[in-house]
C-alpha cells in the first residue's frame, strides 16, 4: 500500500511538471533571429485548374498527419527547443479542436509546408498598400472604393491587422493591380511572402475585370473578388465550404461567421512552422 501510495504522488508530480511546461510556452514564437530568409512565395487562385492542380500535389506530398509529438527533446544540433515543440503541439491542438468552428485544421492539413502565415504586430504600423494606375480595359474607378470596401470589411471583422490605403509605390509592401482576364476560370490571384518565422512581408493582388467568359465585372463582382484575395493576403488558404468566402470559387458575397473565426484563430496563435521534426 505504501509502495502505491508513493508511485501515486509521484504520477501526480509529474503531471504538474508536465501541464507547468506545456501552458508556458503556448504563444512562444517558433524562434527568434528571424534574418533575411530566403523568401518563398505561393500564388493563390480562385481557379478551379490551379487549384485541383495544388490539391493534387498536396496528396502526393502531404504525409499524414503529425502524430502528437511524444518524441524525445532534440539536444543541440540546431533543431528546435523542445519548449518550441511543446508550443508547436499546443498550437496544433488548438487549431484541431476548432475544427468545425473555423476551417484553419482544413488549411494546416491541405498545407504542403504546415507553416502559418501571417501578418505579425502590423496594428500600430499598418500594411502599405499601393494602388498602382492602370488602363486595362474595363476598368473602373468605383473599382478601387470596391477594394478598398474589402480591407475595410476585414479590419472591421476584428482581424488584428490594419491596412494604409493611401502609400505610394516606393514604400508599398503590397500592390493591388488589374489585368482584363487570368486563363482559365480564375479571376483573381494574390501572391505572398514571407520570413523564416512564417511573419508576412508582402504580397501582389491582382484582379480581373472580366470574368472567364469575357463579361465584364461590375464593382460590386470586384469587391466579392478582393474580399477573396485580401483573405489569401492575410494568410489563409481555402475552405471546403460554399458558404464560406474562402471557398475555392466564392459563392457568397460577404464573410461568413467562420471566415471571420478562422481569420481571427491564425492571428491568436503564433505563426511559423507547426511539425515536429523542424
Ligand atoms: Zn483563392
Amino acid at each position: 500500500m505504501l509502495i502505491l501510495v508513493s508511485t501515486l504522488v509521484v504520477l501526480l508530480a509529474s503531471a504538474a511538471l508536465w501541464n507547468a511546461f506545456v501552458r508556458v510556452p503556448a504563444r512562444a514564437s517558433a524562434g527568434p533571429g528571424s534574418g533575411a530568409a530566403p523568401a518563398e512565395s505561393v500564388a493563390h487562385a480562385a481557379s478551379p485548374a490551379v487549384d485541383s492542380v495544388r490539391d493534387t500535389a498536396r496528396a502526393a506530398a502531404q504525409p499524414a498527419p503529425a502524430p502528437p509529438p511524444m518524441v524525445v527533446p532534440p539536444m543541440g544540433a540546431g533543431g528546435p527547443s523542445y519548449i518550441v515543440l511543446l508550443a508547436r503541439s499546443e498550437i496544433r491542438r488548438r487549431i484541431r479542436s476548432s475544427a468545425g468552428s473555423t476551417y484553419l485544421n482544413e488549411i494546416v492539413s491541405a498545407s504542403t509546408d504546415s507553416i502559418l502565415h501571417r501578418w505579425d504586430g502590423r496594428v500600430s504600423s499598418p500594411v502599405r498598400v499601393f494602388f498602382p494606375p492602370t488602363t486595362v480595359a474595363n476598368f473602373q474607378p468605383a473599382f478601387l472604393d470596391a477594394v478598398r470596401s474589402a480591407f475595410q470589411r476585414w479590419q472591421e471583422a476584428g482581424v488584428p491587422v490594419r491596412f494604409n490605403l493611401d502609400a505610394d509605390s516606393s514604400s508599398a509592401e503590397v500592390r493591388v493591380q488589374w489585368r482584363i482576364q487570368f486563363e482559365g476560370e480564375r479571376s483573381g490571384q494574390t501572391d505572398v511572402q514571407w520570413d523564416e518565422d512564417g511573419r508576412l512581408t508582402s504580397g501582389v493582388i491582382t484582379l480581373a475585370t472580366f470574368d472567364a467568359k469575357g463579361q465584364p465585372f461590375g464593382a460590386d463582382d470586384v469587391r466579392v473578388l478582393a474580399l477573396h484575395e485580401i483573405g489569401h493576403l492575410i494568410g489563409l488558404d481555402h475552405s471546403p465550404d460554399q458558404g464560406d468566402i474562402m471557398y475555392t470559387q466564392p459563392k457568397v458575397r460577404d464573410l461568413s461567421p467562420r471566415d471571420i473565426r478562422t481569420a481571427a484563430l491564425l492571428y491568436d496563435l503564433a505563426p511559423g512552422p507547426l511539425r515536429v521534426g523542424g
